[in-house]
């Protein structure tokens, strides 16, 4: 009988892979770095979200290691019975007060927090606003709180601002990625939150990619725009320029008070490692001190767009460290992701439905722990990788 089910599976992956669509995991054999050895060989890696280069830091090691000392391995209950740690509660006020919001919950995935933000405060009556390119635990937290889900083309408020005024729900709330992750672009963050104000409307920022990066100290896209409102809900991830795992919410303290009544991925699910928290702690601290980094990282972006001067294919347009380079195919941006790897340098092709059809692309993703002549030499193999291809 199972052979049915079974064969059904398997009929559906092989579509995949005719479609060359069939997604792999690679095998990393050390630290996350921008050299690192991946499926038995060194590589040169542009395909970390590790930002600051923090993945891999002496300083979360050993608060790690304190961290376990004093507060043992696992946290053993939800937060709500008896898994909230003095250390939980230390990040979530740290956090808070890092990105000048009133208070912060902690979860263990920015996925679990993108679900919580959005169905633990929308029901079914209630209305979304999405960008088309947002992340795809925001659309699916739409689709858990049951709310009618209304998509805008990217980036534009405009008509937004139109769906808005005609809609009739009684509560609303706008969603958007603050970096995309997959385009490096940046919303436009200050006319978002206008348009809320104008209309009564929730605005959810995930700024999983603009934690830590962007804002004067990496306190991410509010400090960098200067935004500042009730209307705002924000979250952010901590395994990305953080370096360790895990994720937050922060906003108005009543927000905060209403989500740990009834976000459901707060309440049924067993609080992260206390000891993960204390090395998010001390990754906060580091973020604040890493202006040197954030520096670096940008001197990385600015050469990388400067020196890269391909006929074939074009860098998007960025000022994040995401720069993704279009290819268009999918066959062809999976060859050229190969000739780089032949090269020792690995940077990741990424195809529909992750992308909208035809704009398959390398995501090149830059860190703080690059060098300059490490960008130099992806340089060369793209340049090298093009000659292949047009000869
Ligand atoms: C990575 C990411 C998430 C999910 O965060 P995790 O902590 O990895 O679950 C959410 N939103 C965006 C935009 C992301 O890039």
């Amino acid at each position: 009988m199972a052979d049915h089910l079974l064969s059904a599976l398997q009929q559906s992956l092989s579509q995949r892979e005719a479609d060359g669509l069939l997604r792999k995991r690679r095998l990393l054999e050390s630290a996350q770095g921008p050299h690192s050895k991946v499926d038995g060989r060194d590589v040169l890696s542009f395909c970390s979200n590790d930002y600051l280069g923090l993945a891999n830091h002496a300083d979360l090691q050993s608060a790690l290691q304190e961290g376990v000392k004093s507060a043992g391995m696992g946290s053993g209950a939800s937060h709500l019975l008896t898994g909230h740690h003095r250390y939980h509660h230390a990040l979530e006020e740290a956090l808070a007060k890092f990105v000048d919001l009133p208070a912060a919950l902690l979860f263990s995935t920015g996925y679990m927090a993108n679900l919580a933000a959005i169905s633990g405060l929308m029901d079914r009556n209630d209305a979304l606003f999405a960008d088309k390119l947002n992340h795809a635990s925001l659309n699916d937290g739409a689709l858990l709180s049951r709310a009618t889900l209304h998509r805008y083309p990217h980036g534009d408020w405009e008509v937004l601002e139109r769906l808005l005024a005609s809609s009739a729900a009684p509560r609303k709330m706008v969603i958007t990625d603050s970096v995309f992750s997959m385009d490096g672009d940046i919303a436009p963050l200050k006319d978002l939150v206008e348009v809320c104000k104008r209309h009564d409307a929730w605005l959810l920022i995930d700024d999983a990619h603009g934690f830590g990066v962007l804002g004067q100290q990496g306190q991410g896209c509010l400090n960098h725009f200067n935004l500042k409102s009730p209307h705002i809900i924000y979250m952010a991830t901590l395994g990305k320029a953080a370096g360790v795992s895990g994720a937050f919410i922060a906003g108005e303290r009543v927000v905060i008070d209403y989500l740990i009544q009834n976000a459901r991925t707060y309440i049924y699910t067993t609080a992260m490692p206390p000891a993960l928290a204390a090395a998010s702690l001390q990754s906060v601290k580091l973020i604040g001190a890493s202006h040197d980094k954030r520096a670096h990282l940008h001197e990385l972006i600015a050469h990388l767009q400067f020196r890269l001067r391909l006929k074939r294919w074009q860098l998007m347009d960025s000022a994040t460290p995401i720069q993704p380079l279009v290819i268009g195919s999918n066959d062809e941006a999976v060859l050229v992701s190969e000739h780089l790897l032949e090269d020792g340098i690995l940077v990741p092709a990424i195809r529909p439905p992750t992308v909208p059809k035809g704009s398959a692309r390398l995501r090149i993703s830059l860190s703080a722990a690059h060098t300059v002549v490490d960008v130099e030499r992806l340089a060369q193999a793209l340049e090298h990788a093009e000659e292949r291809l047009t000869a």
